[in-house]
């Protein structure tokens, strides 16, 4: 699924589609590359699905010091350097977590990094647009593949 932002799909709608678990990226999906802002909506988006008893987990390849301070300003496990495409990170917070594929939904702007992972690892995903036009180094290289058919390939997905 792609939509323009996080609150553009509802906590409701992914719990009605069996999501129990969300895998959120933090730059360019929660907040602008750079930056430590977290829009309200997207705040209040975080404490509604964890009211409906979802569980929420942000998963980065960011350094430690920029995932401690959102650590506190979104008010959920941020788990760093988690090499994204590589699903590693994310079958260890499946198994912490005690989630199955099947019930957990990754969240990001990055059809390379998110979407992929979330292939590999075989849960669904929802890429969104990102929230500003700066990126990490390594991201403007993938940037300029996700015009290519590989990035249309990875997204074609049942999920
Ligand atoms: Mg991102």
């Amino acid at each position: 699924m792609v939509i323009d932002k996080l609150s553009d799909i509802s906590p409701d709608l992914l719990y009605e589609k069996g999501i129990r678990f969300v895998v959120l990226d933090l730059d360019n999906t929660l907040s602008p590359y750079g930056d430590f802002n977290v829009e309200l909506e997207v705040k209040e988006w975080i404490v509604k699905a964890k009211k409906m008893n979802m569980d929420i987990v942000v998963l980065s390849n960011t350094w430690f010091l920029r995932a401690l301070i959102s650590r506190f300003i979104v008010n959920v496990p941020v788990y760093y350097m988690a090499l994204k495409p590589s699903p590693l990170a994310l079958w260890k917070v499946l198994i912490r977590y005690g989630y199955s594929p099947d019930e957990t939904c990754v969240i990001g702007d990055q059809i390379f990094t998110d979407v992929l992972m979330a292939r590999l690892a075989g849960t669904s995903f929802v890429l969104v647009k990102p929230l500003s036009r700066r990126d990490g180094p390594h991201t403007k290289m993938f940037r300029i593949l996700e015009r290519s058919f590989i990035a249309k390939k990875i997204l074609s997905s049942v999920k």
